[in-house]
């Protein structure tokens, strides 16, 4: 079966994976159900994660990358620091970005992890990942990571700064009032996430997002509203 719609801008390493029933590539940490006996892109493998962080593997096409990272992650993870995912190449976040049904279109849900328990080789994201569809996704450009087990002993990678935050939704760049929109959606959850966690979690958090909206968000919101007429 072939795809009921047009893929943009793939890049070769992309077009060289195998595709799905309904003709997407399949991304190299994707499962197979064998319920279904179809790809699953939700359940990530979890052999591949190991592979793709010990050989710095990109998350989406499995080739080698360079020195430059890329992660693919919501508005929140961008104020964290923290993703679920292992980077990717550029081209391969903004394939994602452009292409992935789940990042198109925001109204789409997520898939409950819970009750789809029947496969060999996956994993639930660790962290504490926020499951709403953010609408807007972020291509965040960092030049390392590292990678901290979660207190169920899942990977949690921590992003280092960030040298670049592109922002994204229906496959398109986003608005500055979109990204606004989406983190101040999150922004409760993140508060909830701190509060269970105690007072010092509260106090931590605050300056997360201080620092977060007086000097990170800035520097990286669309220019089409920072600067007239350079975006
Ligand atoms: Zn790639």
């Amino acid at each position: 079966m072939s795809v009921t719609r047009e893929l943009f801008d793939m890049p070769p390493e992309i077009a060289a994976l195998p595709r799905d029933h309904r003709g997407y590539p399949v991304p190299k940490f994707a499962t197979w159900d064998e319920a279904t006996g179809k790809w699953d892109f939700v359940l990530a493998s979890q052999e591949f994660m190991h592979k793709a962080v010990k050989e710095r593997l990109c998350w989406l096409c499995g080739c080698k990358m360079g020195k430059r990272l890329w992660f693919v992650t919501g508005p929140m993870c961008t104020i964290t620091g923290a993703s679920a995912e292992p980077p990717c190449h550029r081209g391969c976040a903004i394939f994602a970005v452009k292409n992935c049904p789940f990042m198109v279109r925001p109204m789409a849900k997520r898939v409950d992890l819970s009750k789809t328990r029947n496969h060999r080789d996956h994993m639930e994201p660790g962290g504490n990942m926020i499951t709403h569809n953010p609408g807007v996704m972020a291509i965040y450009e960092t030049p390392d990571f590292r990678v901290h087990l979660d207190p169920q002993g899942k990977p949690v990678f921590i992003m280092g700064n960030p040298k670049d935050i592109t922002w994204w939704r229906e496959g398109r760049p986003a608005t500055g009032d979109e990204v606004f929109d989406a983190i101040e959606k999150g922004l409760p959850k993140l508060w909830e996430m701190a509060t269970g966690e105690g007072p010092i979690a509260v106090y931590d958090m605050q300056q997360l997002i201080d620092t977060y909206t007086n000097k990170v968000l800035p520097r990286f919101l669309p220019k089409k509203i920072t600067s007239q007429g350079r975006g």
